[in-house]
């Protein structure tokens, strides 16, 4: 089966780092793991080249292929357009259209960086776990919406609102990822409190006991989960949860491991015909424009992007591992870019140089 892959570097540092992403890619190509590669606009850069930040035709390939990589959108350039213009509409069209429900968010803790953290370094050596957040629904898009009137004051109204089938396909997609990890599922919701959290844990359990019973599954409520993810994070491996808990934990968790520039997600649809998820995988991080266009920017986040693409999307998780080893080799060399350097100082390298380490890393792990 072919590999299909739409690159969209964006902005700002986006294309800086979608460079050394294309290195890798390039890498993996010549040692028999090929990809079929196109590339597009999305963001600002689009709506200077097209007045959309989106072309429908970009859609159309985003939507034929296996999986879309997307650096970053936005920048001061375009903040004052309208709302359907804004750089960010391209993402979030995207998101949409692909029906990505399922947001996978690691945390993970390089031990060369585990001094960047802001817990103790015994705490998030080595920690490695993943949250996935329900994406496409719940409070933040529930009806009825907005602010109104009641009386003589204003009253703002958000509904939280989730189906079966909403809860259920976003617990596939948690249960199939622990089975590539350490097998164990941590369902974490307000059921003391909201009706809503009583049917979520119901349909985890409905779903885990028909489908994924090998899978150890245990519940706990989002609040002292949030504590127990700094208190003690290497206790979990997948965690489950709905789109304002997770958002919230998500970036807990991310704080746990140090550098914006580090940070990796994926997020994941339902089957194509291939059996392949729809997918955009995407770093964390934003366009960054403080230092675009002067090669400073970190690549890894965007790197190890391309390795969750490898494993979820082109079932590669042996060439996913063996990246993510090559970028810890050069963690503990001591190679750096700006953003990972600690209070022992040093000289950054950068954008590319970091590319050439982590490429060179690579070619040690394959002699
Ligand atoms: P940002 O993530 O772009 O930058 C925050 C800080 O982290 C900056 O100091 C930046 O230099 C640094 N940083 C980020 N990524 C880095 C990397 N790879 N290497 C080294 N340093 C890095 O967030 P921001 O400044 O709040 O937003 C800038 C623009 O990006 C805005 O237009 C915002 O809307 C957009 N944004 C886009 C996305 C996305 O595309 N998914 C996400 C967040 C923000």
């Amino acid at each position: 089966m072919a590999n299909t892959l739409l690159i969209l570097p964006g902005d700002g540092i986006g294309p800086e780092v979608m460079a050394e992403v294309r290195r890798v890619i390039d890498w993996f190509g010549a040692r028999g793991l090929a990809f079929d590669v196109s590339e597009d606009l999305v963001g600002g850069c689009s709506y200077d080249a097209h007045g959309t930040p989106l072309t429908d035709a970009a859609m159309e390939t985003a939507q034929a292929v296996d999986a879309v990589l997307l650096g970053a959108v936005g920048g001061p350039k375009w903040e004052d357009l309208d709302f359907a213009d804004k750089p960010e509409r391209g993402l979030l069209r995207l998101r949409k259209e692909m029906d990505l429900f399922a947001n996978l968010r690691p945390a993970q803790c390089f031990d060369a960086l585990a001094d960047f953290s802001s817990l103790k370094r015994d705490l998030v050596a080595g920690l490695d776990m993943m949250i996935v957040r329900e994406l496409t629904s719940g409070v933040y898009f529930g009806e009825p919406r907005g602010v109104s009137h009641d009386g003589n004051e204003r009253v703002g109204i958000n509904t939280h609102r989730y189906t079966e089938s909403e809860i259920a396909r976003v617990a596939r997609a948690a249960f199939d990822l622990a089975r590539k990890r350490d097998n164990r599922v941590c369902s974490m919701e307000k059921r003391n409190v909201m009706e809503a959290g009583i049917l979520w844990k119901d349909v985890v359990e409905e779903v885990h006991a028909a489908e994924y019973p090998d899978v150890e599954l245990t519940h706990m409520l989002a609040d002292a989960g949030g504590m127990q993810i700094v208190r003690a994070p290497k206790q979990f491996d997948v965690i489950l949860t709905d789109n304002l808990f997770g958002d919230m934990l998500s970036d807990v968790a991310a704080m746990l491991t140090g550098s914006l520039g580090m940070l990796p997600s994926a997020s994941l649809g339902a089957p194509m015909e291939n059996g392949r998820p729809k997918a955009l995988y995407e770093p964390v991080h934003g366009s960054a424009p403080d230092i675009a266009g002067q090669g400073k920017a970190n690549p890894i986040a965007c790197i190890l992007s391309f390795a969750m693409a490898l494993r979820y999307s082109f079932d590669a998780g042996d060439e996913a591992a063996m990246l993510e080893g090559a970028i810890e080799d050069v963690l503990e060399q001591g190679t750096r870019t700006g953003d990972l350097m600690g209070a022992e100082g040093g000289t950054p390298v950068s954008t590319s140089e970091m590319g050439d380490a982590i490429l060179a890393a690579l070619d040690a792990r394959a002699a």
